[in-house]
């Protein structure tokens, strides 16, 4: 008997999904991911890291395309005649674009607002707790500006509508706000199916365990939800498909779920 190939693209968010909250390790993921590959399914990471953060993980995957800055930077591998992987910013913004704002500002702002871009590798350091080398590779961005905000609300929404009229906007993370483009993962989901001309028959899963992670669910024909360490729970946003929660945490949620997806699928082929 001849099996069809499956038609499908996954893709995953890192913390707390595909790597462990704690040990960053994917051992427990391996079950599906050897299926995926066996399959040769592509798997696309979807992350709020850096480039320079995924290069250091050097995951099992990857040669399809990386979403990195919360999918406010794709990263294409270099195809026919290109020599290098090429950048693709969906929300039109670049880093030196957001840089450029954040000069412009009215000078009560701009001293309010003190962005990675400001700081030096010891001051990203102590704000962020990271070693030396990943505060390093978190400072190389290429789309996204995290800041602290030392004024008060009313002047945080002066740079929000300043933002919001140059097509930027404002995130708020956990410690750090974000400065962006518009859009977001599921933004930059949509824009590599029509950059690659994905058929329409080809169906899409997504897995993520924060909020961070709705709309990427929402946007997908198989949205996983990942049980989050925290125990932090999230509202799906009207999903256009069918929306599943893992049977566990972290990787091994991972695992039995899209074993679970891929044996279904393979049954009705
Ligand atoms: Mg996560």
């Amino acid at each position: 008997m001849v099996s069809m190939p499956l038609k499908l693209i996954v893709f995953t968010d890192l913390d707390g999904t595909f790597l462990d909250h704690h040990s960053y390790g994917y051992e427990a993921a391996m079950p599906a991911l050897q299926r995926l590959q066996d399959d040769q399914i592509p798997i696309i990471a979807v992350t709020s890291k850096t480039l320079a953060e995924l290069d250091h993980l050097n995951l099992p995957f990857g040669g399809v395309a990386r979403i990195t800055e919360n999918g406010m930077a794709i990263e294409m591998p270099a195809q026919g005649d290109q020599k290098i992987a090429q950048h693709h910013y969906p929300s039109g913004k670049t880093y030196r674009d957001i840089c450029q704002f954040v000069q412009s500002l009215p000078s009560d702002l701009r001293r309010a607002l003190n962005g990675f871009n400001d700081m030096t590798l010891q001051e990203v350091m102590q704000h962020t707790g990271l070693p030396e080398e990943n505060a390093a590779r978190a400072k190389q961005r290429m789309a996204s500006e995290p800041f602290l905000w030392s004024s008060d609300k009313a002047a945080l929404q002066q740079l929000r509508d300043l933002a919001a009229a140059q097509d930027l906007q404002i995130l708020q993370g956990g410690r750090f706000y974000h400065l962006t483009g518009l859009g977001g993962k599921d933004h930059a989901i949509g824009w590599f199916l029509r950059h690659q001309k994905i058929a329409p028959d080809v169906k899409t899963v997504a897995l993520g365990d924060g909020p961070n992670d709705a709309l990427m669910l929402a946007c997908v024909d198989y949205g996983i939800k990942i049980p989050n360490a925290s125990g932090a729970s999230f509202d799906i946003p009207s999903p256009q498909g069918r929306i599943m929660t893992a049977p566990a945490e972290g990787p091994q949620g991972w695992s039995d779920s899209l074993n679970k997806l891929l044996d279904e699928m393979k049954l009705s082929v």
